[in-house]
């Protein structure tokens, strides 16, 4: 019997399929001044221990409800109890977002992951179709609750405290985003002004007529979003840092983890910039990052490793890296029930290190945070080169815009920028030779630049397709 304290009574949520360790104590509250859980400092041989016993339960699980996952380990001659220590778990085949594509589309509309009847469970969630066909997701009341568990931490740790108020930049579409993070401020005891359907004009509006009452304020949103409000607050006269705001809490995209893009930000706003990073699939954030990790020009991200098992593979060979080396995350959701997601190719491109944080956290790092989705990997010449190193370059150069695009052409890639405005035209010429030499620098690779006049490329409100491929 766990003696874990949840949000949600046995009575509300039924009953429970996880493993809970007592160490996750009350999840209601925060276990000190600076840890929502104590989870979080738990030496990484208990979490190990904690990820396997939470690993061999889904598998079970999801073999005896799941039709999806029994017909691809029938066919790969997998049994759960097969899986007896961590060499066993490569024998689970990979799945990726295709699978589950495919198989929605001949067994419309869920496919046949869930685990039980897709119409009763609490939450219905598709995928932001940015690279493929949006794909259906649903999860009970106890992932909810899981993932409101995992996203507190990672608000606690950003320095968010109960009474503050969230501005929440988003429209709230049916993908998950930062529905979890309304979820887990709520739980926590912070007010929650929603952006919903405004005009960014009427919501910097909205922002600064509430900034007058003093509370303690947090801005949700995508970095392309958080950026955005940067160039209509000029537009409008609006200075940022006058807003109250405190912290800047990113998800969806990588940026708080791009150093260039966290200092304009973080300039911009008088606020700390940060991660909190997952997916549809996997529900809840995999990672966040911490108040000393803010403090480095190059902040990393704790991962919820007791939560989620990440192993890192070459996309192209789908076998495991060697230590210490970068490779596409493989996640699997150890406490998701109503559609498991097991041995995912997620895709995050990242290196994972276990050096000590100063905050005390155990949880390894996701260095430097999420360098590109795999989707986004662009190779040049041999060289692997990340969208979000070109994005540093472009937010280091005075005299650039933000804003960039990368075409990439067979054998080569263009990167698109912006002039700011006031800049003259005989002066982009020496802004793209720049440009060229600090890239060259970073990746000992030459890329064609073109430099336009400020406006050129178009804005988006919620993420930002960086790569047009030709
Ligand atoms: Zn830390």
């Amino acid at each position: 019997m766990s003696s874990v304290k949840f949000l949600f009574t046995e009575e509300n949520v039924g009953k429970r399929h996880g493993v809970y360790p007592d160490e996750e104590q009350d999840r209601t509250k925060p276990y000190s001044e600076k840890f929502w859980s104590k989870v979080e400092t738990l030496p990484i041989e208990r979490i190990r221990e904690i990820q396997m016993e939470r690993f061999r339960n889904i598998v079970q699980f999801a073999y005896a409800r799941s039709p999806f996952y029994r017909r691809i380990w029938d066919n790969a001659g997998i049994k759960p109890e097969d899986i007896r220590g961590w060499d066993d778990i490569r024998h689970i085949p990979i799945v990726t977002k295709y699978d589950f594509g495919d198989d929605q589309k001949e067994n419309p509309p869920y496919g046949t992951a869930f685990t039980s009847p897709p119409n009763t469970q609490l939450k219905y969630w598709q995928t932001s179709g940015t690279t493929a066909k949006p794909r259906l997701w649903t999860e009970t009341k106890e992932d909810w609750e899981n993932g409101i568990f995992l996203y507190s931490r990672g608000l606690y740790a950003h320095g968010i405290r109960p009474g503050w108020r969230g501005f929440f930049g988003f429209s709230y579409p049916p993908f998950i985003a930062f529905w979890l993070c309304h979820s887990a401020c709520e739980s926590m005891g912070c007010q929650i002004v929603p952006k919903g359907p405004l005009s960014t004009k009427a919501w910097l509006g909205l922002i600064k007529n509430l900034s007058t009452t003093g509370v303690d304020s947090f801005l949700a949103a995508t970095p392309t979003f958080t950026m955005r409000h940067v160039e209509m607050a000029e537009e409008l006269g609006i200075n940022l840092k006058e807003l109250n705001i405190k912290v800047l809490t990113m998800a969806g995209e990588p940026g708080a983890c791009v150093p260039s893009t966290k200092k304009y930000l973080e300039n911009a706003w008088a606020a700390k910039a940060h991660d909190q990073l997952g997916s549809v699939e996997t529900s809840g954030p995999v990672m966040y990052s911490c108040a000393e990790q803010a403090e480095e020009e190059n902040m990393s991200d704790h991962l919820n490793l007791d939560s989620f098992l990440v192993e890192l593979v070459d996309p192209d060979t789908l076998k495991p890296v060697g230590d210490g080396e970068p490779g596409a995350t493989v996640v699997t959701a150890l406490t998701r029930f109503g559609m498991p997601t097991i041995r995912f190719l997620l895709g995050d491109w990242m290196t994972i290190s276990y050096e000590k944080c100063r905050c005390g956290r155990t949880l390894p790092l996701a260095k430097g945070g999420i360098k590109a989705r795999s989707d986004d990997l662009i190779i040049i010449k041999g060289t692997n080169i990340y969208p979000s190193l070109i994005e540093n370059s472009v937010r280091s150069i005075e005299g650039l815009s933000p804003e960039y695009r990368i075409r990439v052409k067979r054998t080569n890639a263009i990167v698109m920028v912006e002039a700011k405005p006031g800049i003259k035209k005989t002066d982009y010429q020496k802004l793209s030779k720049i440009l060229e030499e600090d890239i060259r620098d970073k990746t000992s690779v030459r890329l064609m630049i073109e430099v336009n006049p400020p406006g050129t490329l178009p804005r988006e409100d919620v993420k930002t397709k960086r790569i047009i491929r030709e």
